[in-house]
């Protein structure tokens, strides 16, 4: 029985961040661990509600208040057994979920601070892996029936580790020479260290699912030849056609860079320097999309442009402004606009914002300024209103506002335009809808035998939404297959977030 005045008796409470100037100093991350007392406080906060609203905000259906109620009385092992049940990958979602969960808590209907349920989680999953590490759980008979998972983020791996568990035989392809999708190379390491994800690969190699990385399918092996080989085919290819602004003055020059091109070098350096100091990241031809002594502008207000920021600071900028076209959001969720337990535009303050940089809202760029010689040497900004009219969005620049702001460095972070344009699709036969995005049908399947999941199908969304895709996408190709018995599938490929309208 929950103690019903938990959250009477506590306060919400997170560990304390490293401080700002050690932990910008290295690239671990930014939380330390929360400790037993801390999280058995915070976990006896949770109500046990008759009807958990959190449920509706995870697209998992996680157990939220079942291992809230364990962690409160120390009962650790069925806690992560409780967890494992909805969730492949609990230390990715409780370190990088926004938590929708949370969102959905009921005590946030009365005013009060919801329960730290993503901290649970990844207390919960930490002290598993601490325990006794992440115990295989090999499939006992083998099905015969063997599966390619293109693809290797959360979508592929979650759907790949339903699949060796029910007994069929998995193959992951990955075109990047390491396993993980933008966990791995997307995500910096002081959001998601990567011994996590190298933790998980072990589990499910002991579980028999096969890695085949640098393959590109569609180049290095077609279609054709994965369908020969294969029963059915998972297409987890991820939403990675990033946004640009062709039409915006001096986009070709030196120096404006899409976000993700910085990501990805930054955490190659790291993932070749272990825990080492920064060293200077170039772009596969070698240009260096080094921050270091430069002054740096993001255009975006999401997750990838905190990162871009977070980066910078890691690689010594000398300063960062970070642009959003959108004005402030509010501090508070607007009732009217967001009802609880939907979730609420308000603004967010990642770690990185904490780190340093100026943040600007309202604004949009007008040119890249050339100093001369091809290379970018300011931004040139203006105030701007946004409205949408007839579903269309209007950006109307404000008369007389316009400024200049230095930049050497400028990082496009404004979102992507769904699955990338490449051989794979024709090849498969599926093509993007308008959103750049690929259609299935209430099976999963895009083409006979072939299914798709993940930010492939959804749209660049979140990890939650990839693993429960992932999970969906497993259960479907189990029956596909003639599997015995049915595996969980928690969304379905029509599910939307819980939204008021
Ligand atoms: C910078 C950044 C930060 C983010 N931070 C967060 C966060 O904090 N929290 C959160 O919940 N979400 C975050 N997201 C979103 C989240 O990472 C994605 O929603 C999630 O990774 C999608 O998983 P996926 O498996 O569908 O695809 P991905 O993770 O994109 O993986 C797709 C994989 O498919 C591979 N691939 C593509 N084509 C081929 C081919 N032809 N052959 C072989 N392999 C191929 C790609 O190389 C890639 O590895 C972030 C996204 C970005 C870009
Ligand atoms: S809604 Fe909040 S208080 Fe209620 S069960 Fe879920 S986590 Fe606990």
């Amino acid at each position: 029985m929950p103690d019903p005045n938990g959250f009477l008796r506590y306060d919400r409470r997170l560990p304390a961040r490293r401080p700002v100037p050690v932990r910008i100093s290295d690239w671990r991350e930014v939380y330390p661990p929360a400790g037993e007392e801390l999280i058995r406080e915070q976990a006896t906060r949770c109500m046990d509600c008759g009807i958990p609203f959190c449920h509706d905000g995870c697209p998992l259906g996680n157990r939220i208040p079942d291992w809230n109620d364990l962690v409160r009385t120390g009962n650790w092992d069925a806690a992560v057994d409780s967890l494992h049940a909805t969730n492949n990958f609990p230390e990715f979602t409780g370190r990088l979920c926004p938590a929708p969960c949370e969102a959905a808590c009921v005590l946030g209907l009365g005013g009060q601070q919801p329960v730290t349920i993503k901290q649970v989680e990844v207390e919960i999953a930490d002290a598993a892996v601490a325990r006794d590490g992440l115990r295989p759980r090999p499939a006992s008979v083998s099905t015969g029936r063997s599966v390619a998972v293109v693809g290797s983020g959360p979508a592929g791996l979650a759907a790949a580790q339903q699949l060796a568990r029910a007994g069929h035989t998995v193959t992951v392809y990955e075109r990047d020479d390491a396993i993980g999708g933008l966990l791995r190379y997307g995500i910096p390491d002081f959001k998601l260290e990567k011994q996590h994800i190298d933790k998980r690969l072990a589990q499910l190699t002991a579980e028999g699912v096969r890695f085949r990385t640098g393959v590109e399918v569609g180049v290095d092996v077609t279609a054709e030849q994965l369908r020969a080989e294969h029963d059915a085919v998972l297409l987890a290819c991820g939403a990675l056609q990033g946004r640009d602004t062709p039409e915006t003055p001096g986009r070709p020059l030196r120096g404006v860079h899409q976000a993700m091109a910085h990501l990805v070098a930054a955490n190659r350096v790291v993932a070749a320097a272990g825990d080492g100091k920064p060293a200077l990241a170039t772009l596969p031809d070698g240009t260096p999309i080094d921050a270091a002594g430069k002054h740096v502008v993001i255009i975006g207000g999401g997750d990838t442009a905190a990162d871009c920021l977070g980066v910078a600071h890691r690689q010594g900028a000398a300063g960062v402004h970070q642009l959003d076209l959108y004005p402030q959001p509010p501090g508070e969720r607007d009732a009217e606009r967001d009802p609880w337990p939907t979730w609420p535009w308000v603004l967010r303050n990642y770690p990185a914002h904490e780190e340093g940089g100026e943040r600007v809202f309202a604004v949009a760029v007008q040119e890249f300024v050339d100093d001369g010689t091809g290379q970018v040497r300011a931004v040139r900004i203006a105030e701007v209103t946004v409205e949408k009219v007839d579903g269309r969005r209007i950006v109307t620049a404000l008369p007389g506002s316009e400024r200049e702001i230095p930049a050497d460095l400028v990082l496009l972070a404004i979102g992507f335009e769904g699955t990338e344009e490449q051989p794979l699709l024709a090849q498969f036969g599926v093509t993007r809808n308008r959103r750049g995005a690929i259609d299935s049908r209430p099976d999963w399947q895009a083409a006979d035998g072939v299914f798709v999941a993940g930010d492939m199908h959804r749209g660049a969304s979140l990890i939650v939404w990839a693993i429960a895709e992932g999970r969906a996408a497993a259960a479907a190709i189990h029956t596909y297959l003639g599997g015995v018995g049915d595996l969980p599938a928690p969304v379905d490929p029509a599910r939307q977030p819980l939204a008021a309208r």
